[in-house]
C-alpha cells in the first residue's frame, strides 16, 4: 500500500491583518488575475476583531496563499497518512 499526503493548513486567526494577499495569490494561481472575487477562501471582516478566515470547498489545499500571508496567521502542517 503506498503511502498519501495530506496537507493540513492551520488557522491564527489572531495574527491575521485583513490584507487579503492570500485571496489575491489564490486568484491569481488558478484564474490568472488578481481578484479577490476569484478566490478559494474568504477573509470576512467582523467589525472591532480579527478578520475570520473562511477556506471555501473548491480550495485545493495546495498552501500556496500559506507561503505569502506574511503575518503567520496561516500555518503549513503536513499528514502523511499511510
Ligand atoms: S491570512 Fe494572512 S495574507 Fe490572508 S488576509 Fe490574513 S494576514 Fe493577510
Ligand atoms: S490552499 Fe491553495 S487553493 Fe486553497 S485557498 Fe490557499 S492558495 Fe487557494
Amino acid at each position: 500500500m503506498t503511502k498519501e499526503s495530506i496537507i493540513e493548513i492551520k488557522i491564527n486567526e489572531e495574527n491575521c491583518t485583513g490584507c487579503i494577499i492570500c485571496k489575491l495569490w489564490c486568484s491569481y494561481i488558478y484564474h490568472n488575475i488578481f481578484n479577490p472575487s476569484k478566490a478559494n477562501l474568504e477573509i470576512e471582516e467582523r467589525y472591532g476583531l480579527t478578520p475570520k478566515i473562511v477556506f471555501l470547498e473548491t480550495c485545493h489545499h495546495c498552501g500556496q496563499c500559506v507561503q505569502h500571508c506574511l503575518y503567520g496567521a496561516l500555518e503549513l502542517k503536513e499528514i502523511i497518512e499511510q
